[in-house]
């Protein structure tokens, strides 16, 4: 697509960014994260200088997502990952006490540490108004916002874990919505419980990916930092569009890095080409492909209803009662282990019938 192709369908003006992509070059760092790990490699270099990273996490329990602050790379681990729920903006500090993360980032700016914030473009927002409120000194703020269309809400990520542990009769210890078992993409859910046994399936054919694509927080429909109005240094995602035949491709994973200020500038200039492969991205050729940055989802026509569902009947009811084809309830209903058995009988079938 050319140039000219590409003004005429981003709504605004977006000749003023600049846009990189990268991967980690060490390959285990890059399946452990989300996408090519620009949030990861950045995070990083601030920790290396001294400072502190904001971003989200599961509770211990794996029941909810919420914000922690890291300044260090073992704990660093645990923000890796795309949480595809709503996060807690609550901070557990020192004797478990219960603070806002605005104000824990407060207190690292006071204390004049490099900050770094990772989150969505509302939370984002929310972290600069605060600044701009308090008259902070952000001198040494980094605000980073992930590219997104919304997370889904918490009870439904409360239900779908709740489920599956009583399903397993065992607690869970590790998951995640981005493992690559096929490479970056499709993403898989990967669940391991106490018992050593694991649940595995694509991340789209589960209940958990049907709500994350269908339902989404209400104010995500008319989301107002989209386009111009990313109130970040940088803006993170995948680099939708790249095929394994274009420059700066990793079939493991590919971030692209959307630079909006001098301050974005300088943590590209952070990066170790040693850790951290980085190349310069055609930003209409990204946009296009990631329309996410400048417009919003649409709202199904069902969605109070499945909310509704969800809180009074559950994920499961709310999903089966859809108005989707029966065949997308039938692959939502049955484990995939089923699926692949019946996929399995019916070419079997299919053969013999064709020798008689
Ligand atoms: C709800 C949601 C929707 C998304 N939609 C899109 C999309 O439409 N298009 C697209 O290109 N990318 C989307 N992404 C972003 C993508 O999934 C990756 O999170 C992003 O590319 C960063 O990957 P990485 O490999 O650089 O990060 P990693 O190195 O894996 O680190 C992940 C970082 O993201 C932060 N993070 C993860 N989840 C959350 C959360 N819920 N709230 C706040 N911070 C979080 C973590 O704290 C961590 O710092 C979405 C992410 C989320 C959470
Ligand atoms: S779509 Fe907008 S409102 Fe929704 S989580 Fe993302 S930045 Fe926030």
């Amino acid at each position: 697509m050319d140039k000219q192709n590409h003004q005429k369908s981003i709504p605004f003006d977006y000749t003023r960014l600049h846009t990189y992509s990268g991967y980690l070059n060490d390959k285990d760092k890059l399946l452990k994260s989300a996408s090519g790990g620009a949030v990861t490699a950045i995070a990083e270099e601030i920790i290396y200088r001294g400072g502190v990273v904001f971003g989200a996490s599961y509770s211990k329990d794996f029941k909810r997502s919420e914000y922690r602050c890291v300044d260090n790379l073992d704990d660093l681990e645990l923000l890796k990952g795309s949480k595809y729920c709503e996060t807690a903006k609550e901070i557990i500090v020192e004797n478990n006490q219960v603070k806002s993360v605005f104000s824990v980032l407060e207190d690292m700016l006071n204390e004049d540490r490099l900050v770094l914030f990772v989150g969505l473009g509302c939370d984002v927002g929310a972290v600069r108004s605060y600044c701009d409120n308090k008259r902070l000194k952000t001198e040494k703020l980094f605000l980073v916002d992930i590219l997104c269309h919304g997370p889904t809400s918490a009870t439904v990520h409360r239900q779908f874990v709740d489920n599956l542990e009583k399903k397993y009769k065992s607690k869970i210890q590790q998951f995640t919505v981005r493992y690559k078992k096929e490479g970056w993409t499709p993403p898989y859910i990967h669940v391991e419980f106490e018992s050593g046994r694991v649940y595995e399936t694509r991340f789209y054919d589960s209940l958990y990916g049907f709500a994350f694509s269908n339902f989404t927080r209400e104010s995500c429909y008319n989301c107002k930092f989209k386009g111009e109005n990313h109130k970040s240094d940088m803006t993170c995602g995948d680099y939708w569009g790249l095929t394994n035949s274009m420059s700066g491709w990793n079939e493991n994973g590919v971030s692209i890095m959307i630079v909006k200020t001098e301050r974005g500038e300088e943590l590209i200039k952070m990066l170790d080409g040693a850790n951290y492969h980085i190349e310069e991205a055609d930003t209409a050729f990204a946009l296009e492909n990631n329309h996410m940055y400048f417009e919003c989802n649409k709202k199904k026509a069902y969605y109070n209803q499945f909310g509704k569902d969800v809180s009074e009947r559950g994920l499961f009811y709310a999903v089966m009662h859809s108005p989707i084809s029966v065949k997308a309830k039938v692959k939502y209903a049955l484990p995939k282990n089923v699926i692949d058995v019946l996929i399995r009988t019916k070419h079997k079938a299919k053969k013999i019938l064709r020798k008689v």
